[in-house]
């Protein structure tokens, strides 16, 4: 786990060099993370967030979805103004801040941060120097002013320059308006992380909630950032309590859900919860609880992510056995 590897901005060669850089140190086929020859969790990632074309898809009337470049990104439009919600990788802001005004006409003037990692807030920099004022969880500021080790994923970032930090922080709740749009920010306590942000779009009836859901693969669960599996089910709990079956659902990644989705992932993370927690009161370690395969039931359909059923059951796993589970 020693085998931390820094996540380089600005080079699509950075993945050949990071492998590389894992070959050289000595392969473990062990190491939490890896999802096979070398990557890890976030190497595959980045690949294809470098990799996948650009998308724009139309919610409402003047709300529109961003995918592809990292994180899903929500534009909403004023008279005269955009706010957008995350900002994708910093490879491709010039390319996502051109699609955003072609689709919107007006300048980003705003920016919501769901939660701090870097396919959410690669484009900071660059809307934070053009004088975009952005606005986050308390906890956002300080994962990002400071460097971040996410071992379990192969993740270290963070350290981002002042221009890239949010000047609005907010701790538990607040409220927004843009044009039409009333925008309910609400933390509900560590889930993804300990800065996720659900963000309440009415009259739209649209909820954007950021990596507590990835529609539809295993999610990460960032146990660094006080992230956890209980922290997880609650927040859906919560989102599930205030949405209903025509709310649009926007999710950390992949195409926009509906509650229904929401509940049967919801369900999916309690059954395997379950699970994992039999698995550990009958004394099982953590690697004879991987060899159980208790997500198997899943794997097809939510399997096939950057997150594979083995690094999810850890993840799980290693969340459930911290002490009290309630996040670290
Ligand atoms: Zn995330």
């Amino acid at each position: 786990m020693e085998r931390v590897l820094q996540k380089m901005r600005h080079s699509t060669a950075s993945i050949q060099a990071l492998i590389l850089a894992l070959l050289v140190t000595g392969t473990a086929s062990h190491v939490a993370g890896q999802v096979g020859t070398g990557q890890t969790v976030i190497q595959k990632a980045t690949e294809q967030f470098e990799n996948s074309p650009l998308k724009t898809t139309i919610l409402r009337q003047g709300l529109f979805m961003l995918s592809g470049d990292g994180g899903d990104v929500t534009a909403i439009v004023d008279n005269g103004s955009t706010l957008i919600i995350d900002s994708g990788m910093d490879t491709r802001v010039a390319e996502l801040s051109d699609a955003i005004f072609k689709a919107t006409m007006r300048p980003v003037t705003r920016l919501v941060n769901t939660h701090w990692h870097f396919d959410h807030t690669g484009g900071n920099v660059f809307f934070g120097s053009a004088g975009v004022t952005i606005i986050a969880q308390e906890n956002v500021k300080k994962r990002l002013s400071s460097v971040q080790n996410v071992p379990f994923v192969g993740l270290r970032d963070g350290h981002y320059p002042p221009e890239a930090l949010s000047t609005i922080n907010y701790s538990s709740n607040m409220t927004l308006h843009q044009g039409p749009q009333q925008l309910t920010l609400v933390n509900y306590g560590p889930a993804h992380t300990d800065g996720d942000t659900v963000v309440y779009i009415s009259p739209a009836n649209v909820a954007v909630v950021g990596d507590i859901f990835s529609n539809h693969f295993y999610p990460i669960i960032d146990l660094e950032s006080g992230g956890s599996i209980d922290g997880m089910i609650h927040s859906l709990g919560e989102i599930l309590a205030r949405t209903d079956e025509q709310t649009k659902i926007v999710p950390g990644h992949g195409p926009v859900a509906t509650r229904a989705d929401l509940e049967e992932y919801r369900d999916m993370l309690l059954q395997v919860r379950q699970r994992i927690m039999d698995l550990i009161a009958a004394g099982k370690t953590m690697d004879e609880a991987v060899a159980a395969a208790p997500t198997k039931q899943f794997d097809a359909k939510w399997g096939s992510g950057y997150v594979p059923p083995n690094v999810f059951t850890q993840m799980v796993f290693s969340s459930l056995t911290y002490s009290g589970s309630t996040g670290r």
